[in-house]
């Protein structure tokens, strides 16, 4: 049987989650987003969809915001993460690699989701999302729950020193997570995104094991695949 989505936070009743797989993705669109959609009930809802730039612009969105709709969705520019405490706004990003990190604050009823690549992640975007839900709509870091996607894990994540440096200039503690061998560095982004959030407090954060290098068959993987169009979504809606 084909598996279009792999749930996320399965057991929380007020929002609905899913990171679809390559089963889901087309070449035409980033994914098979109507098949997705409909699966999990979200069509006629408006959706948001950030250019993504593997920056870490976290768009803080409120009732109040004053975003440009485009045919019912919001498009941001510039954008790799989004925080909102909208119900019924679907919450969108893309990746082959790169990572998703959803958000879940069940007490003050905010939600996130960031695409996290090595140069976000490098560049703290799960942080400043957290912080965000934090300062913004006073989460208390105890409360927010943390899914870490299936991604490109540190079997696959070879680097050149470059990429490890810029790791060492953000986080005191980077090489914990980098395995040296030869002038190659294998470094665990899923490790490192769940560091820098422990290092706000954050305690319930689980990882995807999955890589989706590893497992090409399941997911779409820019380094196994290089110029492939095809993307998986990361979805989330509050409702
Ligand atoms: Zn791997």
């Amino acid at each position: 049987m084909k598996q279009l989505i792999k749930p996320v936070f399965q057991n929380e009743k007020n929002i609905i989650c899913a990171f679809s797989t390559k089963e889901g993705a087309s070449d035409k669109s980033p994914y098979e987003q109507e098949a997705v959609f409909q699966m999990l009930q979200m069509n006629h809802l408006p959706k948001v969809y950030p250019k993504q730039v593997h920056g870490n612009h976290v768009a803080l969105i409120k009732k109040d915001s004053s975003f440009h709709m485009n045919q019912g969705n919001l498009i941001l520019p510039d954008t790799d993460g989004m925080v909102t405490n909208q119900k019924q706004l679907v919450l969108t990003t893309v990746h082959a690699d790169c990572l998703a990190v959803f958000f879940y604050d069940p007490i003050q009823h905010v939600i996130g989701l960031v695409h996290a690549g090595w140069r976000g992640s490098a560049q703290k975007i799960a942080e400043k999302a957290a912080i965000l839900m934090i300062n913004e709509f006073q989460s208390n870091p105890s409360d927010i729950k943390v899914f870490i996607s299936p991604g490109i894990s540190s079997c696959c994540f070879e680097t050149g020193v470059e990429v490890f440096d810029a790791f060492q200039k953000s986080f005191s503690w980077a090489s914990d997570y980098a395995e040296k061998k030869g002038d190659k560095y294998f470094l665990d982004l899923k490790k490192i995104n769940e560091r820098q959030l422990m290092e706000l407090g954050i305690k319930d954060i689980t990882i995807d094991p999955d890589c989706t290098c590893c497992h090409s068959d399941l997911y779409c993987s820019y380094r196994k695949e290089p110029g492939t169009t095809k993307r998986m979504g990361a979805l989330m809606v509050m409702v």
